[in-house]
């Protein structure tokens, strides 16, 4: 492909746009990982990350990708053989059951549809079931990023709760934290599984686990082996500002940044934002005449945005009509949905511009890839966009 001018448009529902201030800030020299400088970042940093969680418990940070926090949150807790409630909300819910299948736990799923959130009912059936309390925990994905589907995280809680059963709470926030509100004490979740390349705007290669007081405890007598994510080896660590081993020192530069730049805006501002640029995305893929996959609109996502293409229309090559012309990056399908739908991120640094461009080069796309559709969805987006403006 010859050289294009000008900014590549990275609109996939992650690693996001990477800001210039959160670049700079990991532009730094590496510093003495046991030294007195890095000890005091480290602890600003393992404090204040905790009211992005919005939780008072210990948030363990690794230097993996959010895979290696899944890992860890089912290691810590877990013993060989567990039985483990999972549900299917799309590709990323299907990962980390494989994963926990691989682990030699024993993950059941309650299947769904791929175009809606977990049903709290159906948890609590199949927990208040489980008499005997083999179920030792329940796991949800808050934002699947592969179907845009954002399920009611305390609703779960709540079944957990109403069946009487102990089972722990997991929850990935890997694609919503930082950008849909989330809230690990008040929702009562056990483990909280993030990443940093998502809402947290930082380039991928961090991940965390928020752990409650419960998950510690059921990880003392856990039998699963774990040596790398241990917590306590790393809460203990953390306490004095150091880790068990290096970390990544120049994205916790980046973190540090990215937390201030998220409290600078206002945690409720973020969401805010993110809902409205979700709205006005769906506005343009209603008047385009396309689907949203999503088919409950309460739990649509504000992350992301999958769009179905009519039958017969090949999402990837639709996909590659805008990369070569417009050089903007759209996410692909994923698994069940490989090839019938394109996701629009719109989640981390964006603004009314940036989400702009990326549906006049969608809207494009589609016209040069000769997918049937009407246009006017900019039109719609923008009138949304500018209503609110002024409303505001
Ligand atoms: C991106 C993502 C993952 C996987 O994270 P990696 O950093 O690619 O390992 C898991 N769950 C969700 C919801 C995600 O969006």
């Amino acid at each position: 492909m010859p050289r294009q001018g000008g900014r590549h448009f990275l609109q996939i529902p992650g690693p996001t746009n990477v800001p210039d201030r959160i670049l700079r800030a990991i532009d730094h020299p590496t510093i003495d990982h046991r030294g007195p400088d890095f000890a005091s970042m480290a602890k600003g940093v393992l404090t204040d990350i905790r009211t992005i969680f919005k939780t008072e418990q210990p948030v363990v940070i690794y230097t993996a990708s959010g895979t290696g926090a899944w890992e860890a949150a089912l290691v810590n807790a877990l013993s060989p053989g567990d039985r483990v409630l999972m549900y299917e909300t799309g590709q990323f819910s299907t990962l980390w059951r494989n994963l926990a299948d691989r682990l030699g736990l024993k993950p059941e799923f309650i299947p769904g549809d791929w175009r809606r959130g977990a049903d709290a009912q159906a948890i609590e059936a199949v927990l208040a079931a489980d008499t005997t309390h083999d179920i030792k925990a329940v796991c949800v994905v808050h934002n699947d990023t592969s179907t845009g589907i954002t399920s009611n995280v305390s609703a779960v809680r709540q079944a957990i709760d109403n069946a009487g059963h102990p089972a722990l709470l997991m929850v990935d926030v890997i694609s919503s934290l930082g950008s849909i509100d989330y809230r690990h004490d008040e929702w009562g979740v056990d483990v909280t599984v993030g990443g940093s390349q998502k809402g947290l705007m930082l380039p991928p290669g961090l991940s965390f686990n928020a752990v409650s007081v419960k998950a510690r405890i059921a990880a003392r007598s856990a039998r699963m082996t774990r040596s790398y994510w241990d917590w306590e080896e790393m809460i203990q660590a953390n306490e004095k500002g150091v880790f068990p081993y290096t970390p990544g020192t120049n994205l916790l530069f980046g973190l540090r940044a990215a937390i201030d730049m998220l409290h600078e805006e206002g945690l409720d501002n973020v969401f805010a934002r993110h809902d409205r640029h979700a709205e006005a995305t769906r506005r343009a893929v209603n008047a385009w005449g396309l689907e949203v996959l999503c088919s409950n609109p309460e739990e649509y996502s504000s992350a992301l945005t999958a769009v179905l293409l009519p039958e017969g229309n090949d999402a990837d090559s639709f996909r590659k009509v805008v990369l070569e012309n417009y050089d903007m990056s759209l996410g692909n399908g994923l698994g069940k949905v490989a090839g019938k739908v394109f996701r629009i991120g719109h989640l981390g640094d964006f603004n009314d511009l940036m989400l702009s461009g990326t549906l006049c080069g969608v809207e494009m796309g589609l016209g040069l890839a000769g997918v049937p559709h009407s246009t006017g969805g900019i039109v719609a987006a923008m009138d949304y966009l500018m209503g609110r403006r002024q409303n505001a």
